[in-house]
């Protein structure tokens, strides 16, 4: 991609509303734009970041056997009303239509998913089965601030499972874990596995995938032994002997959730009647466990933990692009070497942005490459000669190298 043809610019000047790291470096890098508090487009730039998250989270739930799909965000009302969280659920955003007719904007979809299942599961030789989609959800959140972190629109993966047993659900909970850990660990960051309420869907516990940053809103009481529980529900505080392994100190860490899985029991299985035949010929209600990911707050938290004071710093998985050629001076001789480069890394399928913009400084330029934050930065300048420079936006080493060792 040609930067001069690029459909965002960059800007020095930050939002008056922007309080967070990732909400100034994303709008400034032209990776996002705020049309409301809480409701954002994705700029190119962006759109890739979250096409990459997406398609990383993809691989991992096709991996535990998960299916996709994609469900309607429009609900009609009695679904809501039926398992009573019409009234229950105060981020629920409800609508009139002109002809009185009442709906939701899908916050989850529980609601959709377990009717649908019935269609679809009558006998135990349907289960286990387990559908995902990746969709925009929407919640009226009081405080919609942190840029992508808080959402009134955001993205989530939700995955849902449907079980026979209790065993089978805690076996699938267990390695829904480990899937949840390698999307972390590939997005670059590092995702404490913690104890938490049901939250509105159950009274039972759940597990969040909490990364730890100043800017998180959560609050974690966490021991290097792998211990960690909600503050909300904690049964220890800061300083306590941990509970686990009876050595450490606990110790209190800010943190965004990232991630929450739940065992959901049969909570909506009895509100929509969801039944199977089971062996013996008994009917019995289906387990359900459901996992989300919020894609877009993701986006926000590698942001958050992955910068420095000039701007972001792309973990490789997640990049926009993996090269930023940047042609510095205005010169011929370096605009004909670097067009070379960039159709010489393009067609070997490297992704590459090439900064080709002949009126903007050599300043402006390298103050743009670092506020973006592609991981490797390749420099072509009257300097260089024949050679490229080389730098990792995480790194201060130069290395200079000929095209060919590129
Ligand atoms: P929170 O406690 O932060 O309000 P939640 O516990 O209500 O979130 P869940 O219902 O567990 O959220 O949703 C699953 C995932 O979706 C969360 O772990 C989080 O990553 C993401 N998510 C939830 N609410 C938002 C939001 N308003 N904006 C962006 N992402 C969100
Ligand atoms: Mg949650």
């Amino acid at each position: 991609m040609k930067q001069s043809q690029l459909f965002s610019k960059t800007s020095k000047t930050s939002e008056a509303d922007a309080t967070s790291v990732n909400h100034d470096f994303l709008v400034r890098a032209g990776f996002v734009d705020q049309l409301m508090a809480g409701v954002y487009s994705y700029l190119p730039l962006g759109w890739r970041v979250l096409h990459k998250i997406s398609d990383i989270v993809r691989e991992e739930m096709d991996a535990i056997a998960g299916q996709e799909i994609f469900l309607p965000a429009l609900h009609p009302k009695e679904n809501w009303v039926k398992t009573g969280r019409w009234e229950s659920m105060d981020v629920l955003f409800k609508i009139k239509s002109q002809s009185d007719s009442e709906y939701s904007l899908g916050p989850t979809h529980e609601e959709v998913i377990v009717p649908l299942a019935k269609k679809h599961i009558n006998s135990y030789r349907d289960l286990p089965k387990a559908w995902y989609q990746i969709q925009t959800k929407f919640r009226d959140e009081l405080r919609a601030k942190a840029g992508l972190l808080r959402g009134r629109e955001f993205l989530m993966k939700d995955l849902y499972s449907f079980h026979a047993t209790r065993e089978d659900l805690q076996a699938y909970y267990e390695k829904s874990k480990q899937a949840y850990t390698n999307v972390f660990t590939r997005c670059g960051l590092d995702a404490i596995i913690t104890e938490a309420s049901g939250g509105s869907f159950t009274k039972e516990f759940s597990h969040e995938f909490q990364v730890a940053t100043e800017n998180g809103e959560d609050l974690i009481f966490t021991c290097a032994c792998g211990f960690s529980q909600n503050k909300e529900i904690a049964k220890v505080g800061e300083g306590d002997r941990c509970p686990r392994c009876g050595k450490e100190k606990i110790k209190a860490v800010k943190s965004i959730e990232v991630g929450n899985i739940f065992d959901l029991g049969t909570k909506f299985s009895k509100d929509f009647d969801l039944k199977f035949t089971d062996e013996d010929g008994t009917s019995k209600e289906v387990i359900i466990g459901c996992y989300g990911i919020g894609i877009s707050r993701l986006m926000g938290a590698i942001v958050e933990v992955h910068n420095d004071e000039a701007g972001m710093i792309w973990p490789e998985e997640v990049a926009p692009y993996e090269y930023h050629l940047v042609s510095l001076g205005d010169n011929d001789a370096v605009y004909k070497q670097s067009e070379e480069v960039y159709e010489q890394l393009t067609k070997s399928g490297k992704e590459v942005l090439w900064d080709d913009r002949r009126e903007a400084s050599n300043g402006e330029k390298l103050g743009d490459a670092d506020l973006i934050g592609i991981p490797t930065r390749l420099v072509i300048s009257p300097k260089t000669g024949d050679k490229i420079e080389v730098k990792k936006r995480a790194e201060k080493e130069i290395k200079i190298v000929s095209i060919k060792e590129l």
